[in-house]
């Protein structure tokens, strides 16, 4: 299922948005044991992106091939040393203190990180993220960190079915994305889950994190 799921996916997602930018995939692989995620590996998958710290180093060293690692979820400063330096990507720098320590810890390891800054799109209490209108003066001052490069925006859209409301929400952040990419070279805009990651991409995401679509329904027992 897991190999069919990635084929299916992989032929539907457009190479190229609509500002020809190439679309990568993340595999969501949150509560997926090493063995499903490297069925998704062999079946295409090259990035995978993980929540948990404890998952992420339970699972290191059973992860075949050498996909690029994401780190999409809340990060707790006190757990960085465990990631830095097997981290391609971190989806969720969600706050000053965590960028703050993250290249202060870098820093001091010789390591530099490559950062997307959390946008908390909806004004969601239950999301993390700068403010909509915070992230310009964020980026600004986040950038001035010594070992930490910011390579664009991530943000979650709300649960909800309103397609049309979600639609304004990644234009929205296709906007803020397109006024500082060229100033801070960005890359990377990273909307769209398995509900709404179309949309997300006719907006102008360039990075969609799939768990669900490719691995079915998280099993929230098995922890
Ligand atoms: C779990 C998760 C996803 C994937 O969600 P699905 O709806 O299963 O595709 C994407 N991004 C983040 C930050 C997640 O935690």
């Amino acid at each position: 299922m897991i190999e069919e799921n990635v084929k299916k996916l992989l032929s539907e997602i457009p190479e190229k948005n609509a500002f020809g930018e190439k679309v990568t995939l993340v595999a969501a692989v949150k509560l997926q044991d090493a063995k499903d995620i490297n069925r998704a590996i062999k079946a295409g998958i090259t990035d995978i992106g993980d929540n948990h710290v404890q998952e992420f180093k339970d699972k290191y060293d059973e992860i075949d091939g050498s996909p690029r690692r994401h780190f999409i979820g809340r990060l707790q400063t006190n757990k960085i040393k465990y990631l830095l330096g097997k981290v391609d990507l971190y989806h969720s720098a969600d706050r000053f203190n965590l960028a703050e320590e993250l290249s202060k810890r870098g820093a001091s390891a010789g390591i530099s990180s490559n950062i997307l800054l959390q946008v908390n799109i909806g004004n969601e209490d239950t999301k993390g993220g700068f403010d909509y209108g915070d992230a310009e003066k964020a980026c600004k001052i986040i950038s001035q960190l010594p070992a930490l490069k910011i390579k664009g925006l991530m943000a979650m859209l709300p649960f909800i079915d309103d397609t049309k409301e979600l639609t304004n929400l990644a234009v929205k952040m296709r906007a803020l994305y397109d006024k500082l990419k060229d100033e801070y070279n960005f890359e990377y805009l990273s909307i769209g889950m398995s509900g709404d990651w179309k949309l997300c991409i006719d907006a102008g995401s360039n990075m969609i994190r799939l768990g669900t679509s490719i691995f079915g329904a998280r099993n929230y027992n098995k922890q």
